[in-house]
């Protein structure tokens, strides 16, 4: 089991990193009493031939991280009761069967099991009269003592979103930079700046979404790339906390994470009201971290006013 002590780097009670980086999230860790359900094939089989069943699947049934909480094999009985995947249709059950091929099993049917990991010991043993479930620690600690920053490159990419902001010489201005990492160096793609106007289709979130959007439709007339989403695996960083539609936008874009340095309350989306990004229930959440270094903060302050209400 993973050690739930802080890193040297990590301050997990307060979910910030490197003492520079803070985790926003929406951070209700109280588990509900009935938990959230995900549908999932089983079968039940003799003790004998789990063996054969745990080979089978590794074989044929990819590693799926939705049910990775969940333990594989519960005896029931006589009987083993196993996971084989997460439902999708009931046209799985030939394609299912197949995949068994010899193997002795009854009852391939589809059950409702916790669909997420819970936060403590004790809902991890409540939820487990439903299916066992694994314990390996608070899921948020786990995530917060896995995730990797290079913080001299973060700070070096926030460093250059000032540099732009200087330039513009507008203290209503705000900046808005996307950037991708490819084997670990993150290199921007294209740099946004809005002059004050406060336009909401004008706001430098949007237009640096329109610009990559812009590029890959360049592309795509060229045949040159076919990527299913417009801002898959980008990194944003914006000098202001985006606004409600902003941060929607990005939620649409499927960024991979987003950094700003100033909050904005109300018309912020994140912290400030609605923490899009990390919100259940949307098609998507990405990474989302305050920059809490104060020279740049410091500097941040020095070249803007605190006079709009959304950015
Ligand atoms: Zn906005």
């Amino acid at each position: 089991m993973k050690s739930e002590e802080d890193q040297s780097h990590v301050d997990l009670r307060n979910g910030i990193l490197y003492g520079t980086l803070k985790q926003i999230r929406i951070g209700d860790d109280t588990d509900p009493e009935v938990p959230k359900l995900l549908p999932v094939w089983v079968c039940s089989i003799r003790p004998k031939d789990s063996k054969l069943l745990i080979s089978l699947l590794k074989q044929n049934c990819e590693d799926d991280a939705s049910i990775k909480h969940l333990k594989r094999l519960t005896k029931i009985g006589d009987y083993i009761k196993a996971i084989i995947c997460p439902f999708e249709s009931e046209h799985e059950r030939t394609e299912i069967s197949n995949t068994l091929g010899n193997l002795q099993y009854e009852n391939l049917e589809v059950i409702n099991v916790p669909r997420n990991q819970a936060n403590t010991k004790e809902t991890t043993l409540k939820w487990s009269t439903i299916w066992p479930l694994t314990w390996k620690g608070n899921p948020n600690h786990q995530f917060l003592n896995s995730v990797i920053f290079d913080i001299e490159q973060e700070r070096q990419m926030v460093n250059e979103l000032l540099n732009r902001l200087e330039k513009v010489n507008n203290r209503q201005a705000s900046v808005t930079m996307m950037a991708k990492e490819v084997n670990g160096t993150i290199t921007i793609q294209c740099v946004a700046v809005n002059t004050g106007e406060c336009y909401p289709s004008n706001h430098s979130v949007m237009r640096a979404i329109d610009s990559i959007a812009q590029r890959e439709s360049k592309q795509r007339k060229q045949g040159i790339t076919e990527r299913g989403y417009l801002c898959t695996d980008m990194i944003v960083y914006t000098t202001h906390e985006p606004c409600v539609m902003c941060s929607m936008a990005l939620v649409h874009s499927r960024i991979l994470r987003c950094t700003y340095l100033k909050p904005v309350s109300p018309g912020g989306g994140m912290e400030s009201s609605y923490f899009l990004g990390d919100l259940d229930g949307l098609n998507w959440k990405f990474q989302i971290w305050r920059w809490l270094g104060e020279s740049e903060l410091s500097k941040l302050d020095n070249l803007i006013d605190n006079a709009r209400a959304e950015y």
